[in-house]
């Protein structure tokens, strides 16, 4: 399914720069179904908005229902995690994506393809976030 979503953005006119292996996820929240994370870097000439509209469209054509329970089983989910223009605050769009700093399904897979990247936000990298977060679960054990 991921390999299929990559291969639909770059038909669409998306560059695939990079693309992290797959991670399989226990889901967050009452879902049943295990999940596959993964990431990749993009080079796109669309703004934020211009590419959550189409990564919607790729969503909707992929199965994925809307206007449903939040937290039911998809076919696909594509977010926004980072973009190099900085901080993005649009209508139902906020990039950094506001949650990826607490999300080790997000950060695993991104650390493998932009170990770097620096979060505009909080000024730590893919892999500072991480290792952060992999420190904070080992100190709650
Ligand atoms: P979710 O179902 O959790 O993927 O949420 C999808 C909704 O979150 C979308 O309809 C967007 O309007 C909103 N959203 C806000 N920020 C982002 C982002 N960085 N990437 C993708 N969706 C976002």
């Amino acid at each position: 399914m991921i390999a299929a979503a990559l291969a639909r953005l770059q038909r669409e006119g998306v560059a695939v720069l990079a693309a992290a292996p797959v991670f399989e996820t226990k889901p967050v929240g009452p879902s049943l179904r295990r999940y596959a994370n993964s990431a990749a870097v993009i080079e796109t000439a669309l703004d934020p908005p211009a590419l959550l509209t189409l990564l919607k469209r790729i969503e909707r054509d992929f199965g994925r229902r809307t206007g449903g329970q939040r937290w039911t089983s998809r076919v696909l989910d594509l977010d926004i995690v980072l973009w190099s223009g900085g901080p993005f605050v649009g209508p139902g769009l906020t990039v950094p994506h506001p949650l990826f700093r607490t999300r080790a399904f997000v950060l695993a897979p991104a650390v493998a393809i932009a170990p770097h990247w620096r979060d505009p936000i909080t000024g730590f990298t893919v892999r500072q976030l991480h290792a952060r977060l992999t420190r904070l679960h080992a100190l709650r054990r």
